[in-house]
């Protein structure tokens, strides 16, 4: 049976699916029975649906930063002379 800490440094492999079909029968195995590896594995299938949906916006390198920066910008200005305005990172 496939462990914790295995499953989780195969889990790249799995999640992409570049492992041999037993090895990934056993990953699936696992994930079956394990209640904090299904909880790991559901998170991180919700965050690639939400960049596949494009509700974040992949950007080089600095994704939760940039994502972060432009809601901190949109909802935190509360100045009220200029709503919005793109930093140095959008121009
Ligand atoms: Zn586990």
């Amino acid at each position: 049976m496939t462990d914790c800490v295995v499953f989780l440094e195969r889990y790249s492999d799995y999640r992409d699916c570049r492992m041999n079909p037993a090895d990934h029968a056993a990953m699936r195995a696992h994930v079956a029975d394990c209640e904090d590896c299904r909880h790991h594995d559901e998170a991180v299938v919700r965050g690639v649906d939400l960049l596949r949906q494009g509700e974040i916006e992949p950007s080089a390198g600095e994704l939760d930063m940039a994502a972060l920066r432009a809601r901190a910008r949109e909802g935190g200005d509360d100045n009220g002379d200029e709503p919005w305005r793109p930093g140095p990172a959008a121009a």
